[in-house]
């Protein structure tokens, strides 16, 4: 336990055309890839994803948002992942980011900060189970 953790890459990163400098920066830091796909969630899926946070004034936005274009979805493994990863991503608002942080570097906003990581190790399981089977592991 504690060695993986579950990503997605934001639309807005997508769009932007920042995939490849994001997983480079992710492979650069010790993570490996252990399954990845390019994937458009439907406002359904994306709304079970974040069920967690349904109650927030902000999860019409979110799903409408996470919902509005592919994004790249993967699981990633590294000893102490989850917290490795929160670290190298930086804070929700990239505006309190860190420099050299993944969402100091490539989010736009708060809402729009080009990268999910998982907050736990039970969420890391719950979110990678979420979109992949064992047999797209490897
Ligand atoms: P994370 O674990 O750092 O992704 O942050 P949270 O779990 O608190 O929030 C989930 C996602 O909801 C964030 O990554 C943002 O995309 C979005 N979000 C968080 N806070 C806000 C907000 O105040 N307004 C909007 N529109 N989106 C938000």
């Amino acid at each position: 336990m504690g060695n993986i953790t579950f990503t997605m890459i934001k639309p807005e990163a997508v769009e932007a055309g920042y995939t490849g400098a994001i997983l480079s920066r992710i492979e650069s830091e010790g993570f490996r890839i252990v399954a990845m796909k390019k994937v458009h969630l439907t406002p359904e899926r994306a709304g079970n994803f974040y069920a967690i946070h349904k109650e927030r004034p902000f999860y019409n936005e979110l799903v409408e948002y996470m919902s509005g274009g592919p994004i790249i979805a993967a699981i990633l493994e590294k000893d102490n992942a989850v917290a490795d990863f929160r670290l190298l991503i930086g804070a929700t608002n990239p505006a309190e980011a860190e420099e050299g942080t993944i969402r100091a570097e490539f989010a736009e906003s708060l809402s729009k900060n080009a990268v999910h990581g998982s907050d736990s190790d039970e969420n890391a399981i719950i979110e990678a189970d979420f979109h992949f089977s064992h047999a797209e592991r490897f």
